[in-house]
């Protein structure tokens, strides 16, 4: 096929054998949302570009390379295709004065777009699930957030296979003075840092804590610990968050280095991560982040959050055998004839009045064609209709599963038995 008629790359169509295992996840994500009271927010896929700069941070992968941003030739804006969502739910909670009453909790859903290398779990187009609660203090919703994203593992029995850690990024003023030993620190070790850490020694040095570089491995293991310098606010913050995970137990691991991507965050931060996904293991990722909402304008509110990434868990439940097959129709309506063709279509109409699901066989064929059709589909009957039949108001009924006769029914008596498999 010509390549402009292929999908862009790193972009997925998904096919309808891949369907059923979606629809499954995010039946199984709307009922355990529902039981935390989080609502849905659908905000758009374009935003203006500054707020995913002023939000994200300027140093920052997003941000310097991965950002889908076009001018709109029509008026000049600069557009960017999100690549996140809390930058989009922070902005529409201001913009709608959501918080007028008290904190929300939110959650949203869909594609996202980062121009990355694509590869297994690291797609150009990718969809999450993301969660954000606004305008709450204090560790209750972190907590919160770690108990529900491992109630949700356990739901999609990927429990075993997901493990958290987390860290605390701590308040202004420890960051601060971290931030002095961090520089310092890499100052000192210059010619070990690669040429990414020396672009962010001084816009990001955090990040650089982040990097998956082996070369600076050894280097950054033994670099200053932000867990080392937390202020008391800070320090009994995490302490509470960590007991709060010891109650439920949910086991964790400390990383000291783990500091998310996204300028935004203090205090908690958290990953999910497993070892089934390779290079692409972390599934789940958020933390607190106070200064965001006032940053963009709004009212001061503090506020945690999260985002786990759809594909990377698919992947997970279809290798643990957890897709559930396509919904088989209840029967196949087999027809040949002129007038049989006519009244199966009514009949099929019947069967559906009942909440049956019915496919009726299209484009016509011999009885024994048309049967093989109706094996494959994987209906559990099939209902046989010629003239014959058409001319008494009758059907013959098959089933396909299990063993027995193929029997005539008045219509009306053949919907009651299919109702009552
Ligand atoms: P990574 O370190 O893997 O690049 P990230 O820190 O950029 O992840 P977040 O911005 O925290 O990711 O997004 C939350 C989750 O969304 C990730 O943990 C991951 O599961 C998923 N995700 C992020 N980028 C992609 C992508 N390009 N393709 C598929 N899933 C992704
Ligand atoms: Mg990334």
């Amino acid at each position: 096929m010509s390549n402009g008629l292929r999908a862009v790359r790193g972009m997925n169509d998904i096919l309808p054998a891949d369907s059923p295992l979606w629809r499954h996840f995010e039946t199984m994500v709307e009922a355990w949302l529902d039981l935390y009271g989080y609502r849905e927010i659908r905000t758009p896929i374009l935003e203006h570009t500054g707020l995913f700069r002023r939000a994200i941070g300027e140093v920052t992968d997003i941000v310097e390379k991965e950002m889908y941003t076009f001018v709109d030739e029509l008026n000049g804006e600069s557009l960017t295709l999100r690549p996140e969502g809390t930058a989009s739910t922070v902005r529409a909670a201001i913009e709608h004065n959501l918080l007028f009453d008290g904190g929300k909790r939110l959650w949203y859903r869909g594609p996202m777009f980062r121009h990355e290398r694509p590869q297994k779990g690291r797609y150009r187009q990718f969809h999450q699930i993301g969660v954000e609660a606004l305008g709450f203090a204090g560790p209750d919703l972190d907590i919160e957030h770690l108990l529900m994203t491992a109630r949700l593992w356990r739901q999609l029995g990927l429990a075993e296979a997901i493990h958290l850690e987390i860290n605390s990024l701590g308040g202004a003023e420890s960051r601060a003075r971290h931030r002095g030993k961090l520089v310092a620190y890499f100052q000192a070790h210059v010619h070990d840092l690669d040429e990414d850490a020396r672009r962010r020694l001084h816009g990001n040095p955090l990040r650089i804590l982040d990097s998956k570089n082996p070369a600076m491995q050894a280097m950054l293991e033994a670099a200053p610990r932000l867990l080392d310098e937390l202020e008391q606010e800070a320090r009994v913050h995490f302490d509470a968050v960590r007991q709060g995970l010891v109650d439920a137990g949910i086991p964790y691991r400390v990383n000291p280095r783990l500091v998310r991507g996204l300028d935004y965050y203090n205090h908690t931060v958290f990953e999910w991560v497993t070892d089934r996904l390779g290079a692409q293991g972390t599934v789940c990722a958020g933390g607190r982040y106070d200064g965001l909402v006032a940053q963009m304008g709004g009212k001061p509110a503090p506020a945690c959050g999260y985002a786990m990434g759809v594909e990377r868990l698919l992947v997970m439940m279809q290798e643990a055998g957890l897709a559930p097959g396509a919904l088989a129709p209840d029967a196949y309506v087999v027809n040949v004839g002129e007038s049989a063709g006519r009244f199966a279509r009514m009949a099929a109409e019947s069967l559906r009045d009942a909440g049956l699901r019915v496919l009726l066989h299209a484009g016509g064929g011999s009885f024994k064609a048309q049967m093989k059709r109706a094996d494959a589909s994987g209906a559990r009957h099939a209902i046989i209709i010629g003239d014959d039949e058409a001319a008494l108001g009758e059907v013959a009924v098959k089933p396909l599963r299990a063993q027995g006769e193929q029997r005539r029914f008045a219509l009306g008596r053949a919907v009651e038995i299919l109702k009552g498999f």
